[in-house]
């Protein structure tokens, strides 16, 4: 039942039960991935931290932090997750449906760290550095990162050196039930403003800030021409 997924992750378990729970969501009424996710954030920020010491030799600790704050995102280890097609084996209550599993990021991250401390239980770290090695040297561009950790500060950074007017943003519109909120977001610098949505008010914010400061940088290489 798990051998593709063994494949995946180039770790076969020698107690499946571990790897059972901590493909279980606490909707299905089993012991569930819970205290195995607890587990497995630490495992994850041990492992990741341990890999920018070593790659970015000349990164200072803010550097370093801000890299490691992305890394071990819910959004980052979605991921993962999904690369590892793990939604295919989560086992659900009837209460959330299978086919949207990969909808819910926060299930898809959870999985992921409950699958790190299942391999450190059963293989030891080595095990599970080998796996999460693997991931940031596939799935993890520098370049990106840099921009995308915080590009509300950076557009403030971009404005302050250029002389313009101060970033502001402004919710435009909420709609949606309570339970699947979407934020409209409007982000102003002077005369231009981008607006993005999104369900939560900070990634609206983000994403905005984000598409405006390509936008400005834009701007100033044409001016420079
Ligand atoms: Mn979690």
């Amino acid at each position: 039942m798990y051998r593709e997924l063994e494949k995946a992750i180039e770790y076969s378990f020698k107690d499946p039960t571990l790897l059972e729970e901590a493909l279980t969501h606490p909707s299905y009424g089993k012991t569930d991935y819970q205290r195995l996710e607890f587990l497995g954030d630490s495992v994850i920020g041990f492992i990741v931290s341990e890999w920018l010491f070593k790659e970015f030799p000349l990164s200072d600790e803010g550097k370093l932090s801000k890299l490691k704050h992305y890394l071990v995102s819910k959004k980052n280890l979605a991921c993962w997750s999904s690369v590892l097609n793990l939604h295919n084996y989560i086992k659900v209550g009837r209460s959330l449906s299978k086919e949207n599993i990969s909808e819910h990021l926060h299930i898809l991250a959870d999985t992921f760290e409950a699958l790190t401390a299942a391999i450190y239980l059963d293989g030891g770290i080595e095990n599970v550095r080998k796996l999460i090695n693997k991931l940031l040297e596939t799935h993890f561009e520098v370049e990106k990162i840099d921009l995308l950790v915080d590009p509300k500060n950076e557009l403030i950074k971009f404005v302050s050196k250029n002389n313009l007017s101060c970033p502001e943003y402004n919710v435009v519109s909420i709609s949606g039930p309570n339970h699947k909120k979407v934020y409209e977001v409007e982000c102003r610098v002077g005369e231009v403003a981008v607006t993005k949505e999104s369900s939560s008010k900070k990634e609206a914010e983000n994403e905005a800030a984000r598409e405006i400061l390509t936008i400005l940088k834009a701007c100033q290489t044409t001016k420079n021409l």
